[in-house]
């Protein structure tokens, strides 16, 4: 893979719920490493009940043999709530963009990283990491506009490199 083509994402989506069993098959992927935060829940969130929707996708998803990991940079704890309610396994403070989680990851699910999907909001961490390790990487609208600085920094060059790849970004 080119340097240049590092932080083109496979496939943008509107939000984690559109990937389907079908949307999988047609990738021949079989498991899905997941960001949390603005990709399963808005930054900070610990509503779970407002998560009712993503917490039956992924119940479904599943179900149907998908293999699922959460690949957080969230604290451990923060993570762990999560992980509690999600019922499958997965991380916190994994450092992403860097590779050697998402290895593990990998291991976990007992997958060839060209049949896992890497799925989150951010092309420097979530969308780079994925395909340094030759994964599927799917990118998806981040679900609340995060305030830190150095988020809205990020944002700024996310739009200016989709922009080149063709993709509009919100927000
Ligand atoms: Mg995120």
């Amino acid at each position: 893979m080119r340097s240049k083509s590092l932080l083109r994402p496979r496939d943008v989506i509107g939000h984690v719920t559109h990937i389907t069993p079908e949307f999988l098959a047609e990738r021949q992927l079989h498991g899905l490493l997941l960001d949390l935060d603005n990709t399963l829940v808005p930054y900070g969130s610990y509503a779970s009940g407002e998560a009712a929707e993503v917490l039956a996708w992924a119940r479904d998803l599943k179900l149907s043999g998908i293999g699922l990991y959460l690949l957080s940079n969230a604290t451990g704890r923060r993570a762990a709530f999560w992980l509690d309610h999600l019922g499958f396994q997965g991380v916190g403070l994994a450092g992403k963009p860097n590779p050697r989680a998402y290895r593990h990851a990998l291991r976990g699910l007992g997958l060839p990283p060209t049949q896992v999907g890497m799925v989150g909001d951010q092309l420097f961490t979530d969308v780079l990491g994925g395909n340094l390790c030759g994964m599927h990487t799917i990118l998806v609208q981040p679900l609340a506009v995060n305030a830190l600085p150095h988020t809205r920094v990020a944002r700024k060059l996310e739009r200016a490199v989709l922009k080149r790849y063709g993709h509009d970004w919100r927000p």
